[in-house]
């Protein structure tokens, strides 16, 4: 009867079915739908280079804009896209759009786009690399592929060959998050790396020390930081520095030979719409942004 049908439809709770697993079978749903209802967008943060003191790169970073939830943040929604597989049809449009969107800035400015372990699972990775390339009419030197550690904790044999085929293209592939993982070290002996990202945890510990506070011993994370940009130095492996917040660990990253930063510093990630704006502010003709941020 109605009463019983009403009772029914009103349960929140099935016996055995906790509210962390109700909350994600509801996220999964809404996951499933954006995909069709195009309610994700790409956000880009600059890629700056300390040698040359301008942008030579955005990351493309995912924005799902949930009608019912609001800006969600990837830290929230990929891990389940990565569990359902969902990650697989997202990362092909963030690919397609990606590149579709950098073919429109200047030559010499690359676009970089993160790519989830799963989609190395996946078939036809290469393939889909490949057509979003051919697509947009991007030149594969500007496109730059980051995979984390665990990308390479799957076999390896297929992993590999799937890199040597994606470097084939003449895309560059950057490892992300470098220190936060397992066995890295042996990983870069492995694939020849074309950039090595230092996971911001380590930036976040650079800061100098507060004026009048009691002498500390070199802080950890700087020393690590100054091992990973020596070990890109001597592989011939670019080193940029995620999470770059301040004017000092900026000082300090560029002391240390570290040749790129990224970072709440230099520019957020921005809509696209912005990017113009943005290479018009940093990039002026024969500018040093940085040098003049760190000295004001
Ligand atoms: P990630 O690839 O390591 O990206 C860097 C993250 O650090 C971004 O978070 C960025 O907004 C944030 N960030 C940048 N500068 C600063 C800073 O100065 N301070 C701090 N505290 N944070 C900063 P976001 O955009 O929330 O993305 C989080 C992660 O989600 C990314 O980490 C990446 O692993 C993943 N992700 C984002 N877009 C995609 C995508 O299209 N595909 C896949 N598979 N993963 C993605
Ligand atoms: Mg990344
Ligand atoms: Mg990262
Ligand atoms: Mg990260």
């Amino acid at each position: 009867d109605k009463a019983k049908e009403e009772r029914g439809s009103a349960c929140v709770f099935v016996p055995g079915m906790d509210e962390h697993l109700q909350l994600r079978r509801g996220l999964e749903a809404d996951l499933r739908a954006a995909v069709q209802a195009r309610e994700f967008e790409l956000f880009y943060q600059p890629l700056f280079s300390l040698a040359r003191n301008r942008v030579t790169g955005f990351e493309a970073l995912l924005r799902w804009r949930s009608p019912r939830r609001g800006m969600v943040s990837p830290a929230e929604f990929i891990p389940l896209a990565e569990q359902t597989g969902l990650i697989v049809p997202i990362g092909e449009w963030v690919l397609r759009t990606a590149c579709a969107e950098a073919a429109g800035w200047p030559e010499e400015v690359k676009v970089a786009v993160n790519l989830s372990p799963v989609q190395f699972r996946s078939r036809g990775l290469v393939e889909t690399v490949r057509e979003a390339l051919q697509e947009s009419g991007l030149a594969p030197a500007r496109l730059e592929l980051e995979i984390t550690e665990t990308v390479l904790l799957q076999e390896t044999e297929t992993v590999m060959s799937l890199l040597t085929r994606l470097h084939e293209l003449g895309v560059s592939i950057a490892m992300d998050d470098f220190g936060t993982g397992y066995s890295s070290l042996s990983y870069l002996r492995r694939f020849p790396f074309d950039k090595i990202k230092i996971d911001q945890s380590f930036i976040r510990e650079l800061q100098a020390p507060p004026a009048g506070a009691p002498a500390e011993p070199p802080g950890c994370a700087a020393v690590i930081v100054r091992a990973i940009v020596g070990l890109g130095e001597s592989l011939g492996i670019q080193t940029i520095a995620e999470g770059v917040e301040t004017a000092a660990q900026l000082a300090q990253l560029r002391q240390e030979g570290c040749t790129e930063v990224q970072g709440y510093f230099i520019s957020p990630p921005r809509p696209a719409a912005e990017v113009g704006a943005l290479l018009a502010r940093l990039n002026p003709p024969g500018s040093g942004v940085a040098r003049e941020r760190e000295e004001a």
